[in-house]
């Protein structure tokens, strides 16, 4: 069976949920490898409970500190020798350039922004804000599927997680660009919004009070999202836009309140795996894509709701 390298995306050796998803979806095509770039301790309990066979360890000393290009290096150096029948990595800015560069390097077909890939490789992506479902299969190469998060969910199948230390060596041209300074984002305690499960968004019809979105939210363990029109009235700041001009995301559930459903907005989140919305207009075009609509006001239906969920907890 063929080895597929996964790219674990980590924040200090603390694994991503979207390395679980690409462990559950490597499965699926092969026998799933994680590729570790980091210092200290190799968290290879965390990669052998999502099924990793094989984990190889590089010790990021040499590289740290540098942009994305070294990382293609690593990821091409480790696919010289294990061959694998594809390579997949997490759809974020940095996992999309590292499978272009790499791409290059192997002379590899490149998918990104899949939101399903099946046993054979074929690939799912929602493309022109949304308008078009496409299935796509690399024919050249080793194939490099980058992967949103929340493709699939997570699997816990035992692997059997043989640590492989991997020396890499890094061209002088890879490290031309250097991180400066880095400043890590002030966490709202909320999951991030382009990886969380559970996505409740708050539009124009919030009037700016989003205290009943955000109760929503959390009662929910969701992360929250926002409007155009709310983000250009400053309610929100701009990362917390969703939608053709902001964050795309594919959550299992998407809450819309108070959002009228403009296509702008649907492109970001369409792809949800359900979509609610409360919206008081029942005209609202919103409720063309939704799996569950109500009609009413969302400061009235969210408390509802929220003090509902919280009993049933
Ligand atoms: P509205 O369209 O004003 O809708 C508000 C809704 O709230 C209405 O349906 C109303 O019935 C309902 N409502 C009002 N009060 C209540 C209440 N108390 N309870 C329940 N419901 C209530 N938009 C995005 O969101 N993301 C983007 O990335 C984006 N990019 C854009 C890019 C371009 C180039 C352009 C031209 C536009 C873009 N837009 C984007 C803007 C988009 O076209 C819409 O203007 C915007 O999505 C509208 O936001 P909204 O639904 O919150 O507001």
């Amino acid at each position: 069976m063929a080895e597929i390298l996964v790219l674990v995306d980590h924040v200090d050796g603390a694994v991503r949920k979207t390395t679980n998803e690409l462990l559950t979806i490597a499965r699926r095509i092969g026998e799933p490898s994680a590729v570790f770039i980091g210092s200290g301790e190799a968290p290879v309990e965390a990669l052998k409970k999502f099924g990793a066979e094989k984990i190889y360890v590089v010790d990021d000393a040499e590289i740290k500190g540098y942009l994305v290009a070294p990382k293609a290096e690593v990821l091409q150096q480790i696919a010289a020798t294990a061959n694998p029948g594809a390579i997949l990595i997490s759809s974020s800015a940095e996992g999309k350039e590292i499978a272009g560069r790499l791409a290059i390097k192997l002379g590899s077909g490149v998918i990104t922004d899949a939101v399903d890939v099946a046993a054979d490789g074929t690939t799912t992506q929602s493309v022109f804000a949304g308008n078009f479902t496409v299935n796509a299969k690399v024919t050249q190469g080793t194939p490099i599927i980058a992967v949103k998060p929340n493709a699939a969910a997570p699997e816990e199948v035992a692997g059997a997680g043989a640590v492989v230390p991997t020396a890499v060596t890094i061209s002088d041209v890879a490290k031309a660009a250097q991180i400066v300074a880095s400043q890590p984002r002030q966490s709202t305690g909320r999951p991030e919004l382009t990886e969380a499960a559970i996505v409740v968004s708050g539009g124009r019809g919030t009037g700016g009070d989003f205290t009943a979105v955000e109760a929503l939210a959390d009662v929910l363990g969701a992360a929250v999202g926002a409007s155009r029109a709310a983000v250009d009235s400053g309610w929100k700041p701009h990362t917390f836009q969703v939608g053709q001009t902001g964050k795309v995301v594919s959550p299992q559930l998407y809450v819309a309140n108070g959002i009228s459903g403009a296509i702008q907005h649907r492109a970001g989140m369409q792809t949800s795996k359900t979509i609610v919305a409360v919206n008081k207009d029942e005209e609202a075009p919103i409720f063309e894509l939704v799996d569950f609509g109500v009609v009413g006001d969302l400061h009235t239906v969210l408390p509802a709701l929220t003090a509902e969920i919280t009993a049933r907890k």
